[in-house]
């Protein structure tokens, strides 16, 4: 849970990297702060990150960075596919990876799967530029368990994205193999994924406990990152799977030119970009692709 503390509000949870280390925003205003069904949702006003939405003590979204996560989880799957049509988020209630997935123009269907109503709720009041994405017309937002509806679904997606931010509690069963088999089964051929991968410092074991299963799983699989200030380890990564033998995550099937750039309005992501996300670390590089 967050605490508030006067003018602070301290990201606190039983989730690493949080319950070893306090992550403080200084509020200039709390604007909303409620229990729901499945979680403590707070949103307040902060100089530095514009506004901010903690989810169970866990920055989810701030206006400062939004747009590298986003950008980030939309175009290094859809940039890897050929052609790519319909697309399943899972989790996402803000709206800001729809915003971004919506710019392709390949695109004829989202489905947003979001568990907690609640937070979609108050991402259309405080966040209206990233809820934007529910009022287009491909939009489909469904409200229940990610888990659940990817069970039901078969050969119906070309990407499905999955993006979650916490690893216990409701998200818990969206980072294990099972879940991976059912998305498996729910891409149509050659199909992708991208799953919000953690950071490579606290949790690199976890990372490389996905890697494993999803190679077994997967013929294409890789990890990326991207510099976020808001998520307190600085960064977050990515986990790209590809039913395709033939896909090469670290070069885009589609590069952007800087008209289109500007005209999708991306403030982060390029191909430069793209391509340089999947350099790693020396000492992560040896964990995480060992052979
Ligand atoms: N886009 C954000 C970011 O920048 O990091 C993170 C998305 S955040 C809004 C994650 C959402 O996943 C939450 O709204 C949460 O309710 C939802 N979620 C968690 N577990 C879920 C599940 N099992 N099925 C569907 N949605 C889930």
């Amino acid at each position: 849970m967050a605490v508030i503390d006067g003018k602070w509000c301290r990201m606190e949870s039983e989730e690493m990297p949080y319950s070893d280390l306090s992550f403080g925003i200084k509020m200039e205003k709390l604007l909303h702060k409620e229990i729901s069904k499945y979680q403590e949702i707070i949103v307040f006003k902060s100089q530095l990150f514009g506004n901010v939405l903690v989810l169970d003590g866990i920055v989810q979204v701030a206006e400062l960075d939004e747009f590298v996560y986003h950008e980030m989880m939309a175009n290094l799957p859809l940039n890897c596919h050929p052609d790519a049509k319909r697309v399943l988020i899972v989790g996402g209630g803000d709206g800001g990876v729809a915003r971004e997935i919506l710019k392709h123009p390949s695109v004829e269907k989202v489905v947003v799967c979001e568990i907690d109503e609640k937070v979609v709720d108050v991402c259309k009041k405080y966040f209206p530029k990233l809820a934007e994405s529910f009022s287009d017309v491909r939009t489909e937002l469904v409200i229940g368990d990610g888990i659940e509806y990817m069970k039901d679904q078969s050969s119906a997606f070309d990407v499905i994205i999955t993006d979650p931010q916490d690893k216990i509690g409701i998200a818990e069963g969206l980072h294990n193999e099972g879940y991976y088999n059912s998305m498996k089964r729910a891409l149509k051929p050659n199909g992708l994924i991208c799953s919000e991968g953690k950071d490579m410092y606290f949790e690199l074991s976890f990372v490389k406990r996905l890697m494993t299963f999803s190679r077994k799983l997967f013929p294409k699989v890789a990890y990326g990152y991207a510099v976020t200030p808001s998520y307190a380890p600085g960064h977050i990564g990515f986990l790209l799977c590809s039913t395709n033998p033939n896909t090469s995550f670290k070069e885009p099937l589609k590069t952007l030119t800087e008209n289109e750039m500007k005209e999708r309005k991306l403030k982060y992501y390029s191909s430069d970009i793209h391509r340089a996300c999947f350099i790693l670390p020396n000492h992560i590089k040896e964990d995480l692709y060992p052979d």
